[in-house]
């Protein structure tokens, strides 16, 4: 499938799935924005570099996805922006009765109300483009829950009811909406919560990941950042022109159980 003339806006985008997705949307001929809150000579680097090896103009853009005005400027700075890849995320576990409120509503702002800002500010150029694609990834968290992860939960349900209605009001436009909803997999954000937990139930680090990260996805084996760059790509497609509003799990089982 050929993406070519089409631009790519991957927010939360310089490491682990966003890059992943960033990576597989310019091997299919889109140029690509990547994002993340840092302004560092390695994330111009990273752009650079993916410029000369895929072929294909990819820019980073520095914004902050806890700030709405920054949301909606990376989108203007962007110029375009036909595929919506609303990915910046981040966590943190802990009873509810203990949960840091500031944590609570960094992760309401950058792992939902962030798709809502950047998705008010694409969808007119989607609209004066005559084609458009809004991909949330959610999670598995956004359709089941777990203990000490209560904001993620919530945030990531929250997507996943905002991409119906997104996906209601551009019903009748070549427009979708839809979310992602990824089990396991190993980046950045499951690395950082291997430590705390091995001390936690006193465990080596094979245990946490086939005990504790793997026990509720019953294939036992991470899915990658290809594989959800791969299923974007799905939703890209012509083939996939009348699915919207819907969630698509690649979870390894999880939500089956
Ligand atoms: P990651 O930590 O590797 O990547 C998160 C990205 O978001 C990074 O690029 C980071 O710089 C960026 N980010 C964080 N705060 C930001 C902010 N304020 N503004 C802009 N960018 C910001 O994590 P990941 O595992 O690749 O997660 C990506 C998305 O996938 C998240 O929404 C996460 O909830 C979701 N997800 C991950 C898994 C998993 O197992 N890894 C499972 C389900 C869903």
């Amino acid at each position: 499938m050929s993406l070519t003339g089409k631009t790519a806006v991957v927010t939360g985008s310089n490491s682990g799935i966003g890059l992943g997705i960033a990576r597989e949307i310019a091997k299919a001929g889109a140029d690509v924005v990547l994002n993340s809150f840092s302004d560092r000579d390695e994330d111009h680097a990273l752009a650079a570099e993916m410029t000369k090896e895929l072929g294909v103009n990819v820019r980073y853009i520095q914004a902050d996805m806890s700030d709405g005005d920054q949301c909606r400027a990376l989108i203007e700075k962007a110029g375009a922006c036909d595929v919506l890849i609303n990915n910046a995320g981040i966590q943190h576990v802990e009873a509810i009765e203990s949960f840091p409120a500031s944590k609570w509503d960094a992760i309401i702002a950058i792992n939902m109300s962030s798709a809502y800002h950047t998705t008010a500010a694409a969808l007119p150029l989607m609209r004066a483009a005559g084609w458009g694609r809004v991909i949330n990834i959610a999670s598995a968290h956004g359709l089941t829950a777990s203990p000490y992860k209560s904001a993620y939960v919530a945030a990531k349900h929250g997507v996943v009811g905002m991409t119906k209605v997104v996906a209601l009001e551009t019903a009748e436009e070549p427009i979708t909406a839809n979310a992602i909803c990824p089990g396991y997999v190993l980046t950045p954000l499951v690395e950082k919560q291997i430590p705390d937990t091995m001390k936690e139930y006193n465990m080596t680090r094979d245990e946490v990941v086939k005990n504790v990260l793997l026990k509720r996805q019953p294939s036992k084996e991470f899915a990658t950042v290809e594989q959800m760059g791969g299923t974007a790509l799905y939703l890209c497609s012509d083939a996939a022109a009348q699915v919207t509003g819907t969630t698509i799990s690649v979870d390894g089982g999880w939500t089956a159980l």
